[in-house]
């Protein structure tokens, strides 16, 4: 369906990411580029930011209601004149990790656990605001396809907002994810091939029947909603902790949720709020890391495929590259890839300080952790990690993770509790020597 971008006023124009050229938001109402094509013709919004900073001016962040992201309306198309939906997206907890920061050598170590959203993950900033602009648009349907979380989200915001909701998810997508996108009341369609077939089903079926399309790579205002990751991280820093970190670390699977945190990082580092532009690491499943191909080498690899346990982050086609390793090269960023294994590991570390992440949200702390051995993040630094996703959204990784840890049998006795410690501790006396 053709799709407006005049909602903001303090949109300057949309940018094709493919060959730069320019369009007035009342312009267009194609959501791609007219000369580079639906596929490498990707938009993406600026901003006037001096509009933005005397909008500040006249109410300063501080002075806004906290608790949603929608505190950052001049970045939100369609959030100038429409009361969002009654969800609370995005303010998500920062969670410091001392133990974790000593242990690594590192000045300081904070989560920031995007499983604290509406559907528990990252990506209601995107639905949310995807919504929004779809209610603006009178869409009668949403659409989306997704590895899972993308899917749940909008199946969750357009419950919200009565429209129904169409998904579009590969077969091998985890189950409390499906449940959860049945429970909101979405149809699903579960496509017979992999993440790329469903995502390519999707855009024909919106063109075909005009529903909103969600896809994040292709819709411009989704990575809005991503951005105010990026704008979150650094008001929230700098308040808790008088500076924005050394470095933040986020999974890649689209490339879209970094692309948008290297925007909001750098918007606030131009507006002032935040004292210097962190570097932003963007961490890959190992055998499924075109982007970090795409950073050293230029374009895409030629032969994509792989697989990973890490489902929200198995992307081996990934639509918005471009707007991924132009973010991190702005970020002066790195990209690195962790082992399914490093995954597994970093779950019950994570889960161990607090956090509870499904296995793409745990690639970031695994990520990291490789980053220290590489010496490419150094003794001293300080770190954000961004968890983006909850743990329940894939239990059976999560039992995998645990792997090491026994689940003791009691009968329901109380000196059998008291057996069962004792030899518990004898048990772990005998490993620990
Ligand atoms: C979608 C997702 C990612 C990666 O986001 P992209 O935009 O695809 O790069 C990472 N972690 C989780 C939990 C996700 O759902």
């Amino acid at each position: 369906m053709p799709v407006r971008f005049t909602d903001s006023e303090f949109v300057s124009a949309l940018t094709c990411v493919n060959c730069g050229r320019q369009y007035q938001p009342g312009d267009t109402s194609s959501m791609t580029c007219l000369t580079c094509g639906p596929v490498d013709g990707i938009l993406d919004f600026e901003y006037d930011l001096d509009a933005v900073a005397q909008s500040w001016q006249r109410t300063p962040l501080h002075t806004r209601p906290v608790g949603s992201h929608w505190r950052y309306r001049e970045f939100l198309p369609s959030a100038q004149n429409r009361v969002p939906l009654d969800w609370a997206v995005g303010w998500t907890p920062l969670i410091a990790a001392d133990r974790l920061a000593s242990e690594f050598g590192l000045k300081s170590l904070v989560f920031k656990d995007e499983g604290r959203n509406p559907t528990a993950s990252f990506k209601d900033r995107a639905s949310s605001v995807g919504v929004v602009h779809a209610l603006a648009h009178d869409a009668r349907v949403v659409a989306c396809a997704s590895t899972g979380n993308a899917a749940t989200s909008l199946a969750g915001h357009a419950a919200l907002a009565g429209l129904p909701c169409i998904i579009f998810v590969p077969e091998s997508a985890p189950r409390p994810k499906v449940a959860q996108m049945l429970v909101y009341g979405a149809t699903v369609l579960s496509v017979q091939g992999t993440y790329d077939d469903a995502w390519q089903l999707c855009q024909s079926a919106c063109e075909e029947f005009g529903w909103y399309n969600r896809n994040c790579a292709v819709n411009p205002v989704l990575v809005e909603g991503k951005a105010t990751g990026g704008l979150e991280i650094a008001e929230q820093t700098q308040t808790r902790f008088g500076q924005t970190p050394d470095w933040v670390v986020v999974s890649v699977g689209d490339g879209c949720t970094i692309a948008g945190i290297c925007k909001g990082l750098s918007r606030m580092h131009c507006l002032g709020i935040s004292d210097r532009l962190p570097r932003v690491l963007g961490v890959q499943a190992r055998g499924v890391e075109p982007i970090k191909y795409a950073y050293e080498h230029g374009s895409l690899p030629t032969s994509p495929h792989g697989s990973t346990v890490a489902d929200s982050i198995n992307v081996p086609v990934p639509r918005n590259w471009k707007k991924a390793v132009t973010g991190v090269r702005e970020c002066n960023g790195q990209f690195n890839a962790v082992s399914d294994d490093q995954i597994l590991n970093a779950i019950q570390l994570a889960g161990k300080h607090g956090v509870f992440s499904e296995p793409a949200a745990a690639a970031s702390l695994a990520g990291l952790l490789q980053a220290v051995d590489d010496s490419i993040i150094r003794p001293g630094e300080s770190v954000l990690v961004l968890s983006t996703g909850s743990g329940l959204k894939d239990t059976e990784a999560a039992m995998k993770a645990a792997a090491n840890a026994t689940l003791i049998p009691v009968e329901p006795d109380i000196e059998k509790v008291r057996q069962a410690l004792h030899d518990m501790t004898k048990s772990d006396a005998r490993m620990n020597k």
